[in-house]
């Protein structure tokens, strides 16, 4: 497969751009190579500046789930433009589509747009921290919240993948507050709430953790969390910017029947364009300016664009059977990676939560951080590039989620485990 112009345009974007990307996990860190360079895509399809077409299960790393220039949401954008795209003042889509989230997420009383995923998750630790007047929070390792200083403590794939413990430049004094326990480990929490739980302010978790691989929450893991928290006037926030819209279209806490005090909201609700969100019990909402001393602001937030987008979007997903067929194309496509594994005797371990889905080469059952770095990352890297030589394009890093869309079809399904089996015979022969 020729990829001349990609290869060009990595080294002239390394002349401009610090490491020639926007973002870190762009770049080919752990699986070697240049990255793509894409030129444009439509449906499920990428197709990069060398006029190579690739299947696409990365979805712009999850929110894509209508897939790329849906007409329906290129539609709304279009319109949207033409009439401007910043006031500066209020605007109806913001009602709009604060009131479709309200409708969908079950903690969500009110909801406050901003601009990313970090944005929503650091005015959410902010408001708990200023709501209980305390210092502490509580994360799990291997669980990514965005980049804010406070989160950037054993903070999932992206530092995984570069091998970066934690961060230089966050500040110690502030990165002590910040405590970090196992994934999936109940009794831990339970045992550090009985010693300090009355100085933590909130509790973040990824209510299915996608930052480290898919790894999905134990039976009783997520209702621990809702007790103690409870129990000790500690917020329980679930950081939802994967699993919003993705799991169900509550999330994770319908899903789960686990409801947070506060929710972050990211990827999906922008249906493309940059947004995130962050929202909650009215009485702890209310704490952010201008009703509550919580400052917090953006001068693009509610971009009408941006809200046109999410506002189709969840549009689209609010239609009947969405959330039936991503489930069953998801389960015919991990079926089928389990079997070509089996086929091959490939030692793996497969995890799922409706459209989002990985495949670790360890033969541990995957079920924290401590786990999830069990894996053959060799292998994984073998296996990226044998299956972009197949046209199959998944996250370049063992530690990242698959995602489903809903404009796969049946037979995309079957393209794809046939060329999976093929990769992966080759990626374990050499
Ligand atoms: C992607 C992600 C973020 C950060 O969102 P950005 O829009 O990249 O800032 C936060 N939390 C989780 C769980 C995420 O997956």
């Amino acid at each position: 497969m020729k990829r001349d112009r990609s290869k060009e345009l990595f080294s002239a974007a390394q002349e401009v751009i610090p490491g020639g990307v926007n973002s870190p996990v762009r770049a080919y860190a752990a699986v070697g190579g240049d990255p793509l360079f894409i030129r444009e895509a439509s449906g499920n399809v990428l197709i990069d500046e060398d006029g190579n077409r690739f299947l696409d299960y990365n979805s712009s790393w999850g929110p894509l789930i209508f897939g790329h220039a849906h007409p329906r949401i290129v539609g709304a954008l279009k319109a949207a433009a033409e009439k401007g795209t910043s006031f500066g003042t209020p605007t109806e889509k913001e009602i709009q589509l604060a009131a479709q989230v309200v409708n969908a997420v079950p903690s969500i009383e009110t909801v406050r747009m901003v601009n990313s995923g970090t944005e929503a998750v650091m005015s959410a630790i902010r408001l708990a921290r200023g709501h209980t007047g305390r210092d502490k929070i509580l994360k799990f390792e291997g669980c990514y919240h965005g980049h804010a200083d406070s989160l950037l403590v054993k903070a999932g794939s992206g530092l995984i993948s570069l091998g970066i413990p934690g961060s230089p430049g966050v500040v110690a004094d502030l990165a002590k507050h910040t405590l970090t326990l196992p994934y999936n480990d109940a009794d831990k929490v339970k045992e550090l709430f009985d010693r300090e739980g009355d100085s933590i302010a909130c509790l973040i978790v990824e209510p299915v953790a996608g930052n480290m691989g898919v790894v999905p929450p134990q039976p009783g893991f997520l209702e621990a969390l809702r007790e103690v928290t409870e129990k000790h006037g500690t917020l329980l926030i679930f950081d939802e910017v994967i699993t919003g819209f993705r799991v169900a279209l509550g999330g994770a806490q319908e899903l789960y029947g686990v409801v947070p005090d506060l929710t972050c909201l990211g990827k999906i609700i922008g249906g493309g364009l940059p947004v995130g969100a962050y929202g909650g019990r009215k009485d702890i909402m209310k704490g952010i300016a201008p009703t509550g001393s919580v400052y917090q602001a953006g001068t693009l937030s509610g971009n009408p664009l941006a809200m046109a987008a999410g506002i189709e979007m969840l549009n689209l997903l609010s239609e009947d059977g969405v959330y039936d067929d991503l489930e069953s194309k998801s389960t015919t496509l991990c079926d089928g990676f389990r079997a070509n594994a089996n086929k091959l005797g490939v030692k793996a371990c497969f995890t799922r939560v409706g459209s989002m889905f990985s495949l670790f080469f360890t033969d541990q059952e995957v079920v924290d951080y401590e786990t999830v770095t069990t894996c053959d990352t060799d292998l994984f890297r073998r296996y990226f590039n044998a299956m972009l030589d197949e046209g199959i394009y998944i996250a370049p890093s063992q530690f990242e989620a698959g995602f489903m869309s809903a404009v796969h079809t049946q037979e995309d399904i079957q393209t794809t485990l046939e060329a999976q089996f093929r990769a992966l015979e080759l990626a374990v022969k050499s």
